[in-house]
């Protein structure tokens, strides 16, 4: 008796242009993994898609058989949603076009690119599309859940930056959505996830700028509590053109970290600069002005550069597991409870990431789009990160003791791009106003809830759009 798979291979074969991978070929070991190794999943079917067409007769083909179907971009999918046991993986790595029209300062790409082929595209023209900050992750799967990096205090998140969606919706069709065709399902991409189809096609917005300035320095544990203090008091008045990342972490084993630091706790900064040189020259030194500042070096860089440094720190096949939320302000014994947790720190490769916000991306208003919370600029990102199978117990219970001890002080909501597998609970807390109209979309574009390996806004019974 033929299996839904069977049916869905027998639907595809005779009409599919890319390829289609299962169990046993020799491209599969390497087609069904994704960047987080603690989500190994075995899918029946790949289906590489290498056009429109195919994504179309993909969705169209799984829905009728009512095959369970994810769908991947760049794999990055912390909570591993891009992967599936038993059902088919929509995979758009093959469809990477970029398209740039200078004149116009726009670009459209394709579904299945990464940060650096847009970068890359971007740049051969002086501009860029703001992202994320490493260059292997999925273009598709951060805009849609938002989207923030170096960028996002000068020119807003990445989902403010899109002009235009072309989908396609669970019974196969194309449907544009934009601020005049579709403008509800417009509004529910620009932070909604994958709730609602396979985007193929985006089209955004660029901004003129190809080079930076950066600054970097760390400090040791001692120096941890007032330099943080000083970051947080001077965000909220700092210029749009600064962004100032600091991370709290064991210095790594490194020749450019000074010995005596190597494999200590310490704080790492970067601090960037968008605008006139000079002028950032200036702030750069007011933002790293305290504590005993080791390793500290000034740079001119290139976008591309910028773009791509962190990516050797985040490679694929490790094991991942994160916790984050927001803060409106940050008080000392949350900064202490993060200093003290680095004691205990079972992998020398976690990080407690933070990041101001604010600038653009809070000047847009909370309705005007998806994304759950603008409002609280102090993002708090609890990133573990190790190798072995045998530390993720240690590795799982160091972030969430950590989130639990940080819990009281932050406010209510969550990015979803930084949320794990076992967080369905908190998808409401993401987005919280916007739930109900987000339902209502859902309930509109996919009823039966075919696009549900993602973090799930559940569909109404009833459709209730017209
Ligand atoms: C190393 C690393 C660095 C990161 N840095 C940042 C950062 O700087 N800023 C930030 O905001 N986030 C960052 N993130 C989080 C990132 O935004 C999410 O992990 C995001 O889901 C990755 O997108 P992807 O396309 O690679 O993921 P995938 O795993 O391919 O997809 C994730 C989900 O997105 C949806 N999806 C993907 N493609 C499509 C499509 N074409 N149409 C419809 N739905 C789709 C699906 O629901 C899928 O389950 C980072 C993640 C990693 C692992």
């Amino acid at each position: 008796m033929s299996t839904a798979i069977d049916d869905l291979y027998s639907s595809l074969k005779a009409r599919f242009h890319g390829e289609l991978i299962r169990p046993g070929d020799h491209s599969y070991e390497a087609a069904r993994g994704i960047w987080n190794r603690m989500v190994a999943r075995t899918p029946a079917l790949i289906a590489r898609c290498a056009d429109i067409p195919d994504v179309q007769l993909a969705v169209r083909s799984a829905a009728n058989n009512k095959v369970l179907t994810a769908v991947r971009c760049g794999g990055h999918s912390l909570a591993g949603y891009s992967t599936c046991d038993g059902g088919l993986v929509i995979d758009l790595s093959r469809m990477r076009e970029v398209i740039v029209d200078p004149a116009s300062r726009r670009a459209r790409f394709a579904g299945g690119c990464l940060l650096s082929t847009v970068d890359t595209a971007t740049q051969k023209h002086g501009l860029v599309f703001p992202a994320g900050v490493v260059s292997h992750t999925g273009a598709a799967g951060l805009i849609l859940g938002g989207g923030f990096g170096w960028l996002t205090r000068r020119f807003g998140l990445s989902c403010d930056n899109v002009q235009g969606f072309t989908v396609v919706t669970p019974d196969g069709s194309l449907v544009r959505a934009n601020s005049k065709d579709n403008p509800e399902l417009y509004w529910a991409l620009r932070g909604g996830g994958g709730n609602f189809g396979v985007v193929v096609e985006f089209e955004a917005g660029l901004h003129p700028l190809s080079s930076v300035v950066l600054g970097e320095a760390m400090c040791a544990v001692n120096d941890i509590a007032p330099v943080l203090r000083h970051w947080r008091d001077f965000m909220p008045g700092a210029p749009e053109d600064l962004k100032w990342n600091v991370s709290l972490r064991l210095a790594p084993q490194m020749e450019s970290v000074p010995a005596q630091l190597r494999g200590r706790p310490v704080l790492s900064q970067s601090v960037l600069w968008t605008g006139d040189p000079d002028e950032g020259h200036r702030y750069l030194g007011q933002a790293l002005s305290v504590g005993n500042l080791v390793g500290s070096g000034r740079r001119v860089m290139s976008y591309l550069d910028l773009q791509t440094m962190a990516d050797h720190e985040f490679p694929s096949g490790r094991r991942y597991y994160t916790k984050s939320g927001y803060f409106k302000s940050l008080d000392d014994s949350s900064i202490d409870d993060m200093i003290n947790a680095l004691a205990a720190l079972p992998s020398p490769l976690t990080q407690i990431e933070l990041a101001y916000l604010g600038g653009a991306a809070s000047r847009v208003a909370a309705s005007e789009t998806a994304f759950g919370d603008r409002s609280s600029p102090f993002v708090v990102n609890l990133l573990g990160n190790w190798a072995d199978l045998s530390e993720d117990l240690a590795n799982i219970s160091w972030v969430r003791n950590l989130f639990r001890e940080l819990r009281p002080a932050m406010t209510p909501g969550v990015y979803v791009n930084f949320m794990s597998a076992d967080e369905s609970d908190r998808v409401p807390e993401a987005y919280r106003e916007h739930w109900e109209r987000l339902a209502a979309i859902k309930s509109h574009y996919d009823p039966n809830n075919f696009f549900r390996l993602n973090h799930n806004i559940h569909p109404r019974k009833q459709p209730v759009m017209t």
